[in-house]
């Protein structure tokens, strides 16, 4: 869980880098797996069978939900959902796709546009045909509910939305299995199998975005295991190899498959099913398999849960704490009551802190994320919370009296 720099001092990797180095750094087995495959073949035609792709695609349909059996291989997060918005639309015959406002899926001109944030503006108008809509956010219930008044319009606008855009238009529903970036929205339980139960009706295919939320993260495999979803694609990257090395994946469903095994699937890669991503891949996710890490995350994500509400009970300003195996965050507010977000200042001096006392993670916005890699111990993960206790003392100052 520990990285250093170039004048040898340790930090804390509570971000797992980029929310990808899941297993933690330098795993020998996965090093060495690598090694292995660059000295028996660094590379095979897209179109070639080779040894690492074909036992990845065997573990894929093994570890994944319900007939997710057959894998596209492609780069990283962005191509994996492009290439998912392709099948869907060469498999539907349909063209638009909806996706949430809370969202990131990638920074390609594709990905970007079914990426709901701010990282969409600049660039439009990028992909045609995509629909957002508004997230099962609790805490900022963009319907201005509370958790007590909820009656799921987060769900039942959706359906509006699919009458006004028409389901004849519409491809496929894109969704995070749990949001990352944009504030780590863990939806309520009925949200995954109700939005299924609609895509289902519309004859719209479910893609769930595993990107940042697969691989143990949430304490299962993938986080739509969590509401027993088996959604019609899965798209992924990042803790697929732990970021060793780059490799994306889209896994569907046996009916997309078959398909195509008559059709020709226009999705052509240089790079597709790269040896040495794929020979990661397979060391990777017997890694999680052999070090028991999604049932440490289930473990040690329950103490995380329990110390992020700690904090929150101790700090004023500590508005929320949002919580799902080994995938957190806090929210800093000025004011509970009102939510008003803890201003940059204050944020940037939190990382300076943290920095210097040997603690990296991610802070955008008003959020402090706690996602560490997937092996830290209890010990561990108290020893980095006592840094970020230390550091709300500074947020604390900053709330209205
Ligand atoms: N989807 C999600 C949910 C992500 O979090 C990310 C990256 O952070 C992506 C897609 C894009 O992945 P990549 O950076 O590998 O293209």
């Amino acid at each position: 869980i520990y990285f250093w720099d170039a004048d040898g001092k340790r930090y804390y990797d509570f971000s797992s880098q980029l929310m990808n180095v899941n297993i933690g750094h330098q795993h020998p087995k996965v090093v060495k797996a690598i090694q292995d495959q660059a000295a028996k073949l660094c590379f095979a035609h897209p179109g070639m069978a080779t040894e690492p792709r074909g036992e990845l695609g065997e573990l894929l349909a093994r570890v994944t939900p319900g007939d997710l059996k057959k894998t596209f291989f492609c780069l990283g997060g962005a191509d994996a959902n492009e290439n998912a918005v392709k099948l869907a639309r060469f498999y539907t015959g349909k063209h638009k796709i909806m996706a949430r406002y809370r969202s990131y899926h990638g920074a390609t001109y594709g990905a970007v546009a079914l990426t709901g944030d701010y990282r969409r503006l600049p660039v439009e108008p990028a992909m045609p045909g995509v629909v957002h809509f508004l997230d099962p956010h609790c805490y900022r219930c963009p319907f201005g509910w509370t958790r007590e008044t909820c009656h799921r319009e987060c769900i039942s606008h959706v359906e509006e939305i699919i009458h006004y855009e028409g389901a004849d238009h519409i491809a496929a529903i894109v969704m995070e299995g749990v949001t990352g970036t944009n504030g780590l929205i863990v939806p309520p339980d009925d949200y995954w199998p109700r939005l299924r139960e609609i895509c289902d009706k519309y004859g719209i295919l479910l893609i769930s975005d595993e990107v940042m939320s697969g691989w143990g993260r949430t304490g299962k495999w993938f986080a739509v295991d969590n509401w027993g979803v088996t959604p019609d694609m899965i798209t992924t990257a990042k803790g697929l190899t732990s970021g060793y090395v780059p490799l994306g994946a889209v896994i569907v469903r046996e009916k997309i498959a078959s398909y195509f095994d008559d059709k020709y699937l226009y999705a052509g890669l240089t790079y597709s099913a790269h040896t040495l991503g794929c020979a990661a891949a397979v060391a990777t996710v017997k890694v999680y398999e052999e070090d028991h890490l999604i049932e440490n995350a289930v473990r040690v994500g329950k103490v995380l849960g329990a110390r992020l509400e700690e904090l929150k009970a101790k700090h004023a300003s500590v508005g929320d704490v949002r919580y799902i195996g080994l995938f957190s965050l806090l929210e800093l507010v000025t004011d509970r009551a009102s939510k008003a977000p803890m201003g940059s200042a204050v944020m940037a001096e939190i990382n300076k802190f943290l920095r210097e006392k040997g603690l990296f993670t991610f802070i955008p916005g008003n959020l402090l994320f706690v996602v560490p890699p997937l092996c830290i111990t209890e010990a561990q993960l108290d020893e980095g919370l006592a840094l970020i206790d230390q550091a709300l003392d500074i947020a604390d100052k900053a709330v209205n009296p």
